[in-house]
Parts: C-alpha cells; sequence; structure tokens
C-alpha cells in the first residue's frame, strides 16, 4: 500500500473554503439575485463614462475600456464565465447573410472583419452564425430542451449556462458561403476540409486560435469543430499556440480540464441533478489545482448524510444553514514538479471533497483533502 499521508499535512493548510466556484461568492441562487442588481448598478456607470468620454472625443481612451476583460480568458465545461465579465464586455451587432442578428466583442469584430476581408482576396467566403451568447439566453435554450427532450439529454447536449465559451464574445462560429450559397449545418460544413484548412491557417495573424482541435475532446470537452474560432488579441500568442498545436487549456497549463466521467452512483438523499451541481462545484475547485490530473469522481453513497456531519458543515460555515451532506472521492496525481500543495509526481487515492447543501438548494464546498483516516473509516 502506497504511503500518501505526507499529503495531509499539505491539505490540512487548505481544508476550509466557504464556497465552490472561485467566481461565486456564494450558493448559486443568491450569485444570481445580486448579480442583477450589480447589472443595472454597472450599466448605469458605463453610460455615465460613455458620456464622458465623448466630451472628451479621444478615441484611445476607447481602446483602453476595452482592455477591462481578459483576452486570454478561460471558460469551458470546468471553468465558469468570470464575474464581472457580461458587465465590462462591449460588443457589435451586425445582422448576417441568412438574417440572424450576432453579436460580438468589439475588438474581436474589428479583427474579424479583416480576417473575412483576407479571405475573400482568396476566393473563401465565410459569415458568423453564432458568437456571443448571455448567460441569460443559454439558460433559456437549456430550459427550452429540458421542456422538449428532458433534463437528463438537455444536459448531455446543452452547455451549462456559465460555462460556455460563448459568454464572451470571443469565441465565433462561422459558416462557409459556397457559390453564393450559405452553408450552415454542421455535418455539410466537414464536407470541405480544404477550405477549413485555408481559413486556419489565417487565423493567427489575426489574433484568433481554433478552439476545439482534432482529437483532444479530454482536454477541451469538445468535439472537433473547425468552425469555432477563438479571438485572444495576441498575434505572437496565437502563432505559438497555432505553431505547437497547443488547445487553450494546454497552453495556459489548464490541461486537467478534461471532461471526465462523473459515477453519481445510486442516492434516495438527492436527486441526480443535484448530484450533477454539486460535482460542478468539485470540477471549479478541482481547476485551480495547477498541474494536477484527476482519474475520476465519484459520489460516495448516502451514508455520510448524518446528523452529525450535517451539524460540522454548519460549525464550519456558520452564515448558511445546511440541511444535507455529500462527500465525493475521487483519485489524482499531483503535479509532475510539486506545487506549494502538493509534492511531485504522487499518485493520491480516494482524496475526499465535503459539500453542504443549504436550505434553498444550493451548494456549498466546505472541505477537501486526504486523510488515511477516514479512508479507513469508509472501508
Ligand atoms: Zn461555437
Amino acid at each position: 500500500m502506497k504511503k500518501t499521508s505526507f499529503i495531509v499535512a499539505a491539505c490540512a493548510a487548505l481544508c476550509i473554503a466557504l464556497s465552490g466556484c472561485s467566481n461565486s461568492s456564494s450558493s448559486s441562487s443568491n450569485a444570481d439575485s445580486s448579480k442583477a442588481d450589480e447589472t443595472t448598478t454597472t450599466a448605469a456607470a458605463q453610460e455615465s463614462q460613455s458620456v464622458a468620454d465623448s466630451s472628451e472625443t479621444d478615441s484611445s481612451q476607447a481602446d483602453e475600456q476595452t482592455e477591462n476583460i481578459d483576452y486570454m480568458v478561460l471558460v469551458n465545461k470546468l471553468n465558469k464565465l468570470p464575474d464581472n465579465w457580461e458587465e465590462e464586455l462591449q460588443t457589435e451587432h451586425f445582422t448576417n447573410t441568412v438574417g440572424d442578428d450576432v453579436e460580438v466583442e468589439k475588438k474581436a469584430y474589428e479583427a474579424y472583419l479583416k480576417l473575412k476581408a483576407d479571405l475573400e482576396a482568396d476566393g473563401v467566403f465565410v459569415d458568423l452564425d453564432s458568437a456571443r451568447r448571455s448567460v441569460e439566453d443559454q439558460q433559456r435554450i437549456m430550459d427550452d430542451f429540458t421542456k422538449e427532450y428532458g433534463k437528463d439529454y438537455a444536459i448531455k447536449t446543452v452547455a451549462t449556462p456559465g460555462y460556455s465559451e460563448h459568454h464572451t464574445g470571443l469565441a465565433l462560429d462561422l459558416y462557409l458561403i459556397i457559390d453564393g450559397k450559405d452553408i450552415v449545418e454542421n455535418e455539410d460544413m466537414m464536407q470541405y476540409p480544404e477550405i477549413w484548412e485555408k481559413i486556419h491557417s489565417k487565423l493567427a495573424d489575426y489574433g484568433f486560435i481554433l478552439r476545439y482541435l482534432e482529437n483532444r475532446e479530454q482536454v477541451t470537452g469538445y468535439g472537433y469543430e473547425p468552425w469555432h474560432i477563438r479571438y485572444i488579441d495576441d498575434v505572437d500568442k496565437a502563432k505559438e499556440i497555432t505553431e505547437k498545436g497547443l488547445t487553450l487549456e494546454e497552453y495556459l497549463g489548464k490541461a486537467t480540464a478534461e471532461d471526465f466521467e462523473v459515477d453519481y452512483g445510486k442516492s434516495e438523499v438527492f436527486t441526480e441533478e443535484q448530484l450533477k451541481e454539486a460535482a460542478v462545484q468539485v470540477k471549479c475547485k478541482f481547476a485551480t489545482f495547477e498541474g494536477c490530473v484527476m482519474h475520476n469522481l465519484r459520489y460516495d453513497g448516502d451514508k455520510h448524510n448524518t446528523k452529525d456531519k450535517i451539524e460540522i458543515m454548519n460549525m464550519l460555515d456558520e452564515s448558511t444553514e445546511f440541511v444535507k451532506v455529500a462527500r465525493f472521492l475521487c483519485d489524482l496525481k499531483t503535479p509532475e514538479n510539486g506545487s506549494d500543495k502538493f509534492e511531485a509526481d504522487q499518485e493520491i487515492k480516494d482524496y475526499e471533497w465535503w459539500l453542504g447543501l443549504d436550505k434553498d438548494g444550493g451548494w456549498s464546498l466546505l472541505q477537501w483533502g486526504y486523510s488515511p483516516a477516514a479512508q479507513e473509516n469508509a472501508e
């Protein structure tokens, strides 16, 4: 049996936290309502700001303003859109050739127009099918799918609101125009690999990268999509990423964002939907464990939902009233070169994740770490 108790000391330091996703300050229901308030106040603030700008008629000022967003931002199935993103985002709207309104982040739009012109000079014609989708839009899509096809199907096919790169306004879905005909269906577009190759070869020159590469589903969480391009506002970085054949996750050193399977087991305490939400909290936290690789994640059964454990959860975070407790376990590999939290290159079995469900149905990730003692108890 492998001795990994050294991890205990390392983990003790980081065992208590008040919430799951680093981006959300409290349970999801609370975060949503406070966000609605923020939107109104910031919109008002932006309005007065833009009045000030126009009086100065200084164009560089407007450029500086768009720097409020991080063009290298990583949004994927494990990494949520940063909290203030939608307030800071500046966009442009236009109508595409099929008559849809398309919204794109300002600088990404300017770069796209240059890319488009360059392609046209080469006889390749494209337009944008879809670019920015708000979190609210995504929720609407999710609701529609749930109504029509049921929850399980909806969760499988629709990106979780908050976790789609399209929220950023920096992700653009292209479609092809061939002999004046719009080719918009995915299967149809796949029939033109040589055209995509031409398009892809020009992306980096304008600060774009191809986002979902072939055979990288384990890293990005998505299969190959030749049409989904991403603006990163940096030609040099775009060229480096392209030349090295990297995904954004790999370039940022966050290749741990594998869309690993979760074993939800059987539960009479929680619905599958609740366990899925809990797993997202774990994944969000894990995404901050730099260099670690998670092999699997599993719900550890209803046995931990006891009065005593609920009491402990309520002691750990007295501001929230927890009514249920869940434990997840995972096996993970520590970073190759170690980190301040982990010794180098070790396999850890049964790493624990403790979550409390509050009376409003929101999850908080309260404790995580590894303890051999707890492992014995479980057996
Ligand atoms: Zn897309």
